[in-house]
């Protein structure tokens, strides 16, 4: 659309200085009418606009500054940044509140690459203030549009919906504001996937398609094609987000900048490594970064590092995987980005698992789960503001009816009463909605807290008990065998030449047949039985009640099992076998570190004579 408003260059030559045209141009870039994408259009706007420019006329010169400011630097962030800072002086010292308020956005767009994102928060706020001086409801909505965008980034998710709500709704009472509206949406969508509630994702993603419509707004489009990718990364559905990440990496490719090429790249990159393409992912990191370096944008140093790491880890690579979690952690740890902490920490302790490093793998686990505790604070912190902010308009809009009412009444001589028993119901209704509200607060948080409870005992990759588990469950079992003076038998299974599988099938498929053999192990448990992950195709059964003979019985079954099964995955048929190690507690055992010793022991007796054995202890 942008291109066919455009006039031609011929009609550009013959432009003369003209203040209402310039006007009406002006008008148009800023409520998104006119939306140059590509460097041509950029080009052949900027030169119209300065063409229109009537001659001594400073406060225009002012306005098409900023203009200039927004499009002339997408790919030089600190020339942006420089320009823009004289920008906002030579708007100050002229007490010209437009062009400051859109000198400080465009500087805050800009210190984005060239200085992080905090610095650009201080430009955004101060555009904000400025805005609200200057009363222009436009101008305050593209600040608030820019400020609650940067909020987001940050993981200020609360402060954000505020800024972005007063943004809509500002944008939905002016004229003219379709195109910001309808990129707002976008911005919306974002946050709620952010805070980890995707279905209102969609929902707003949903709405911002719609309203593109027939107007082929190229940028909205290639952000509504992002977001989708990345929601469908984040649900866990990462087949699903190819379509939408190459759709938007053509249309990055076609109308620029190139940040956008290279962030579409980290983007497909990230879901690569979901799917397990590990060398399709390191090609895809090698692009994105030669282009963000080629414009000196510095502001995905940590998401290449990571993503670099995790693909390298899935190749196997794993010392290089580790340099480059460490490069990774230290980026991360500055920009402060919870989510992708946990992934790392994540992502690197199963390397150093791979590396021997329990130690290290352990603390990693650790730290995953405090981080996850930590965002999930954050997130409920966030959702109480959230709560009380409706709650506040909603209080406001109730008052200012009342008000209302109150003067009809007056006007209409009603007897008092009657505004009594109003007051009487909005009482009523303000309890309701109060505890309404915190029903559902309390609500949230148990379902919350259950689900965080779940995730720390259980293996991600099989879903049975983790290590931290299941050692807690045999603890539990061998208290309870030494009071009642029971029997209680474990036996250790590990699978033999598991690496040969990972070799010949690649790493996801070896996945895959490590969830089908815990699987296949846990449906053939007794019910009192406990049976958990310890390491990377270890696993530990406890079997209480039972006796050395009947342990050797039961893994006998399990090996004989496993022996018989086939597992088809994809094309392939993998048959594997398993050896088993058995002991029992003995009778003044009270701790389970010598019990477990001895199934290690026996167990390392299968592996030596011949594996696809049972020994005991
Ligand atoms: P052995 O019969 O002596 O046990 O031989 P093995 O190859 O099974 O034993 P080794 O300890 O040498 O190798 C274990 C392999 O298991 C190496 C590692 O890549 C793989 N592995 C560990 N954890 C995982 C995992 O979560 N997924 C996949 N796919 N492989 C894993
Ligand atoms: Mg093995
Ligand atoms: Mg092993």
């Amino acid at each position: 659309m942008a291109l066919a408003v455009l006039p031609t260059l011929r009609a550009q030559r013959a432009a003369a200085p003209d203040p209402a045209a310039f006007d009406h141009l002006l008008q148009q870039l800023n409520d998104g009418t006119v939306a140059p994408d590509s460097d041509a259009a950029v080009k052949r706007t900027l030169a119209q606009l300065h063409a229109l420019l009537p001659p001594h006329d400073a406060a225009r010169e002012r306005s098409y500054g900023y203009i200039y400011c927004f499009l002339a630097f997408q790919s030089d962030a600190s020339g942006g940044v420089a320009y823009a800072r004289r920008g906002v002086e030579t708007a100050r010292q002229a007490g010209d509140l437009n062009a400051e308020s859109n000198f400080q956005m465009c500087l805050g767009n800009y210190l984005i690459q060239a200085s992080g994102d905090r610095e650009a928060l201080a430009s955004f706020d101060a555009a904000v203030r400025t805005a609200k001086r200057l009363g222009d409801p436009h101008v305050i909505a593209d600040a608030l549009t820019w400020r609650g965008s940067e909020l987001s980034l940050l993981g200020d998710q609360a402060k954000a919906m505020i800024d972005l709500l007063d943004a809509q709704t500002a944008y939905e009472k002016i004229a003219n504001a379709a195109a910001p509206a309808r990129a707002n949406l976008v911005n919306i969508a974002s946050l709620y996937r952010r805070m980890g509630e995707y279905d209102d994702a969609a929902n707003y993603l949903r709405q911002a398609l719609a309203t593109i419509g027939h107007a082929k707004d190229k940028q909205q489009l290639l952000a509504i094609d992002m977001e989708r990718g990345f929601l469908a990364g984040e649900r866990g559905e990462p087949a699903a987000a190819v379509a939408p990440l190459q759709k938007a990496l053509e249309l990055a490719r076609e109308i620029g900048p190139p940040q956008s090429v290279g962030s579409a790249l980290l983007a497909q990159a990230e879901i690569s490594n979901q799917l397990g393409q590990y060398d399709t992912a390191l090609q895809q990191l090698a692009e994105a970064s030669r282009i963000f370096r080629s414009v000196s944008d510095h502001s995905n140093a940590d998401m290449l590092a990571l993503q670099s790491a995790e693909a390298h880890a899935g190749l196997g690579q794993r010392s290089l995987a580790a340099q480059e979690f460490q490069a990774a952690a230290k980026a991360l740890a500055s920009s402060g980005n919870l989510r992708y902490l946990a992934e790392l920490y994540a992502a690197r302790s199963k390397n150093e698992e791979a590396l021997g490093q329990t130690q290290a793998a352990l603390d990693d686990l650790k730290r995953m789960i405090a981080t996850n505790k930590e965002l999930e604070q954050k997130t409920k912190a966030q959702v109480t503001t959230l709560m009380r902010y409706r709650f506040d308009t909603a209080r406001r809009d109730l008052e200012n009816r009342r008000l209302a009412d109150e003067k009809a009444l007056q006007s209409q001589q009603l007897a008092s009463l009657e505004s009594v028993r109003k007051w009487q119901w909005l009482a009523i209704l303000l309890g309701g909605l109060l505890m309404l509200g915190v029903a559902w607060l309390a609500y949230r948080q148990l379902l919350k807290s259950r689900h965080l409870n779940r995730l720390s005992l259980l293996d991600p990759l099989t879903g049975i008990s983790n290590r931290r588990h299941i050692d807690h469950l045999l603890e539990t079992a061998i208290a309870r065998a030494s009071q009642s003076h029971e029997e209680l038998t474990v036996a250790m299974l590990d699978i033999d030449h598991f690496k040969h599988v990972n070799d010949a099938h690649g790493h996801p498929v070896g996945d895959q047949v490590l969830r089908e053999t815990a699987r296949l192990c846990q449906d053939s448990m007794r019910q009192h039985d406990r049976f958990g992950r310890v390491g990377g195709e270890e696993f530990l059964v406890v079997l209480p009640g039972t006796d050395l003979e009947h342990g050797v019985m039961v893994a006998e079954r399990l090996r004989a099992k496993v022996a018989a099964a086939v597992f088809a995955v994809g094309d392939a048929q993998i048959r594997i076998t398993v050896s088993l190690g058995v002991a029992s507690l003995r009778a003044n055992e009270s701790a389970p570190g010598t019990l477990v010793m001895r199934a290690d022991s026996a167990l390392y007796r299968a592996k030596q004579t011949g594996r696809n054995r049972v020994e005991s202890a």
